[in-house]
C-alpha cells in the first residue's frame, strides 16, 4: 500500500493521518468525512515556490482553487503565497471572505456573466483571463464604467493537446476555450485587446490539459507561445510581461500512475522560457502557473462506514459505503480508479477482492472495482486516497444526501473547515408555493 503525505498506519493497526488516527476522527466527526492533510498541502505549495525561485524568474503559482475551493484552503495559500485563479462568483466570493488579497486573484473562465465581471472590477481583482471577443469588449466597457483599466491575459489555444499520456499538435483545436493560434485568432485579440482603452494587455494564457504525466506537452506549449510573442513583438511592437502556463500536473491515484516530480516540471518550463525568450533577444517575461490537482489531490482521503454487502457467487461481491458519487462522482464521469484500504484493520492481510458501491440509487454509483482487502464487516471504516482535489469541489445533493464534513488534519489537531450539511439544509431553500399550500381538510 502506497502512503501519501503523514498517512501511517498507528500502533494499534489503524490508518492515522496528521497524526489522527482516523477511528477517532469517525468518532469525532462521523462518516462520510473528508480528511485533508494540511502538512501536505503546504509542502506541495512550497515545491512549487521554491522551485521556481531557484528559477530566478518572477512568477507567480495560482492555486486553481475549483480543485478545492473552501475558506480554510484559501487561508492556506495566502499563507503560503500563493495567488488564486477562480472561475464564478461564488470562488470568488469564498477567496474574499476568506480575506485573500484581490490583487492576487485571477478569473478565468469562458462565459463571465456582467455580474462577475462587475463583482470582480468592484473587488480590484488582479488579472482577467479572457477567453473570448465578447468578454473582451464587455470587459472593456464595464471596467469603463468605473473608470478603471484593468490587467488582462488572453487565453489562447496553443493547438497542443495532452491526452493525459499523449500529445497531439494540430493546427487548430476544437476546444470551447481561448482564442486559437493557429487560425490567426489570437493575433486578432491581441490587436483588439490592444486598442480596448480600458485593457492593460499583460500577455497570454494557456492550458493543455490535467493529469499529465510528462514535461514534453508543456515544452510544447512554451514553444509555440514563445514563437507567437516574439511574432507580436515584431510586428505589433508589443511585449508580453507575463506567459501562463496553466495547470495540469498529474498525481499518483494508483500503482503505474508515475507524475512528474513539482521540481522538476518547473526547471523544465522555466529553462525552456530562458532558452526560448533570451535566443529571441526577449525581456524575459514573469511565469505564471495553475496547479489544481498536484496542490491537493493527494493530501485528501475520503472516511466511509461499510454498511451492507452483496455477494454474487461466481460474479462479484459488492460493499456498499456510506457515501459515493454524492461525494466522489469522478468514477462515474471518468472511469477514475483509486486505492483505499481498510482503516481500523489496516495491518490485517487481503482476503477477498470487492467493489465497492455507494448507496445512490444509480448502478454506476460505484467507487472501487476489485478491491483487495481484508474481509470487511458491517461496522468497518473504509479509507479512499486521493480525493482531495475534485471531490468536494464536485459533491452533490443527488439523492437529498448531505454532503460530509471537511477536516484539517496537523500534528494531532483536527479541524472543521466545512461543517457536515445538516437536514434542514438540505430543505433550506425549498419553499412551498401558497398554491400548494391546501390542507387536505380544504380538498
Ligand atoms: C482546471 C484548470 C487548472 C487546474 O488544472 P489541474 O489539472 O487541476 O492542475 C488550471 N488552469 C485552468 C485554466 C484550468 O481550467
Amino acid at each position: 500500500m502506497y502512503f501519501h503525505g503523514t498517512s501511517k498506519i498507528n500502533a494499534q493497526g489503524h490508518l492515522e493521518i496528521g497524526g489522527c488516527d482516523v477511528a477517532d476522527l469517525a468518532k469525532q466527526f462521523g462518516t462520510p468525512l473528508y480528511i485533508v492533510d494540511e502538512a501536505l498541502v503546504r509542502q506541495r505549495a512550497r515545491e512549487y515556490v521554491e522551485s521556481f525561485r531557484a528559477s530566478g524568474l518572477k512568477f507567480q503559482v495560482a492555486y486553481a482553487s475549483k480543485a478545492f475551493s473552501v475558506m480554510a484552503m484559501c487561508a492556506i495559500a495566502e499563507q503560503e503565497d500563493l495567488s488564486l485563479d477562480v472561475v464564478s462568483d461564488g470562488e470568488l466570493y469564498t477567496a474574499l471572505q476568506a480575506g485573500f488579497p484581490a490583487q492576487r486573484i485571477h478569473f478565468h473562465g469562458n462565459n463571465k456573466t456582467p455580474d462577475e465581471i462587475n463583482m470582480a472590477l468592484d473587488a480590484n481583482i488582479g488579472c482577467f483571463v479572457v477567453d473570448n471577443f465578447n468578454e473582451l469588449y464587455l470587459l472593456n466597457a464595464l471596467a469603463g464604467d468605473k473608470g478603471k483599466k484593468v490587467q488582462v491575459l488572453l487565453r489562447i489555444t496553443p493547438g497542443v493537446e495532452a491526452h493525459t499520456h499523449e500529445y497531439i499538435s494540430t493546427g487548430q483545436t476544437d476546444s470551447k476555450f481561448g482564442f486559437d493560434l493557429g487560425n490567426g485568432t489570437a493575433y486578432l485579440a491581441i490587436q483588439e485587446a490592444a486598442a480596448q482603452s480600458n485593457i492593460e494587455l499583460l500577455g497570454v494564457h494557456s492550458h493543455i490539459g490535467s493529469q499529465i504525466f510528462e514535461v514534453e506537452g508543456f515544452a510544447m506549449a512554451v514553444d509555440k507561445v514563445a514563437g507567437f510573442a516574439v511574432k507580436v513583438r515584431e510586428e505589433l511592437n508589443i511585449t508580453f510581461r507575463v506567459i501562463n502556463l496553466g495547470g495540469g500536473i498529474g498525481i499518483r491515484y494508483v500503482e503505474g500512475d508515475t507524475p512528474l516530480p513539482i521540481a522538476q516540471y518547473v526547471k523544465a518550463i522555466t529553462d525552456s522560457i530562458i532558452n526560448n525568450f533570451t535566443n529571441a533577444d526577449y525581456p524575459l517575461p514573469e511565469i505564471w502557473v495553475e496547479p489544481g490537482r498536484s496542490m491537493v489531490g493527494d493530501a485528501g482521503t475520503t472516511l466511509y462506514t461499510v454498511g451492507t454487502s452483496k455477494d454474487i457467487p461466481g460474479v462479484r461481491k459488492y460493499i456498499a459505503v456510506d457515501g459515493g458519487m454524492t461525494d466522489n462522482p469522478r468514477p462515474a464521469l471518468y472511469e477514475s480508479k483509486y486505492e483505499a484500504v481498510l482503516a481500523n484493520r489496516a495491518n490485517e492481510s487481503v482476503e477477498e477482492t470487492v467493489s465497492v458501491a455507494g448507496k445512490c440509487c444509480e448502478s454506476g454509483d460505484m467507487l472501487i472495482w476489485d478491491l483487495e482487502l481484508p474481509k470487511a464487516k458491517t461496522g468497518d471504516l473504509l479509507a479512499v486516497f486521493c480525493t482531495g482535489a475534485y471531490n468536494y469541489a464536485m459533491a452533490s445533493n443527488y439523492n437529498r444526501i448531505r454532503r460530509p464534513a471537511v477536516v484539517f488534519v496537523k500534528d494531532g489537531a483536527a479541524d472543521v473547515a466545512v461543517k457536515r450539511e445538516s437536514l434542514d439544509d438540505i430543505v433550506g431553500n425549498d419553499v412551498i408555493p401558497a398554491r400548494l399550500k391546501q390542507t387536505s381538510a380544504a380538498k
